[in-house]
């Protein structure tokens, strides 16, 4: 058997805001395999955003052990963490996140100012992530000028620009409308069916119905 892609063992976080403790996940054991498609679901303040962001480097557990690929993660520094984020993860979120002053390309260009990328070779790899998804003729639109599916598209086409093996993608359809929705979720259905692992936050039936499996949390427990 391949080891998992992810493997959380009796993870648990804890917040500490002065004198208050809240704790937040309650010694979580998971595994994800390379590949997979899973859905996150739960209700609000169940863990989900504070499980994303320790799966996605974005943070640290408090006790329990995180094995990324067999390596043991769990100690990094911010710099190591960062690192890892840059060449492994992409990140779509429900409010798009794209700078307003920055055109299409410009926006997919990013991330690959900080891998050090001459400029000709991003302009190249950003239009091609934008072709992927459908999106070769907006260029040199700016956000405002797209409806929510395209901006939504855009964060893809910008979260696929590394490569990376994982992408986490945070109620993705959440600010969209059905026929978006529909657009959003065939593209990320495409990817996995590419081999990328995908992690979806979301409260959609529907979107969770595209997921290969669905991991449901409640009160900072992983309920089935
Ligand atoms: P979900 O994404 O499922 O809504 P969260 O992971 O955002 O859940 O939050 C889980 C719990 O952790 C909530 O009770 C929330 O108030 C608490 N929490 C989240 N972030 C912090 C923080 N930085 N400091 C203190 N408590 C936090």
């Amino acid at each position: 058997m391949p080891e998992p892609l992810i493997d959380l063992r009796t993870l648990s976080k804890t917040y500490h805001n002065g004198d208050i403790e809240t704790l937040v996940l309650r010694g979580l054991n998971l595994t994800i395999d390379s590949g997979e498609f899973v859905a996150l679901m739960g209700p609000s303040g169940s863990g989900k955003s504070t499980l994303m962001h320790i799966l996605s480097f974005l943070d640290r557990p408090t006790s329990g052990t995180y094995l990324y690929r067999g390596r043991d993660v769990t100690g990094l520094t911010n710099d190591e963490r960062a690192a890892l984020r840059l060449s492994d993860i992409g990140f779509v979120f429900q409010a798009f996140h794209l700078l307003p002053k920055l055109t299409v390309l410009e926006n997919v260009m990013l991330p690959l100012v900080y891998a050090g990328l001459p400029v000709a070779d991003r302009k190249l790899r950003a239009s091609e992530a934008l072709g992927r998804v459908g999106l070769h003729e907006r260029l040199d639109y700016l956000p405002n000028q797209l409806s929510g599916g395209q901006k939504q598209r855009v964060a893809i086409a910008r979260a696929l620009i590394n490569d990376p093996s994982v992408i986490f993608a945070d109620e993705p359809t959440g600010n969209l409308d059905s026929v978006s929705s529909e657009q959003v979720l065939g593209i990320l259905a495409d990817l996995h069916k590419d081999g990328r692992t995908i992690v979806m936050v979301t409260h959609e039936q529907e979107a969770a119905s595209i997921a290969k499996r669905i991991i449901r949390m409640k009160d900072g427990v992983i309920s089935g």
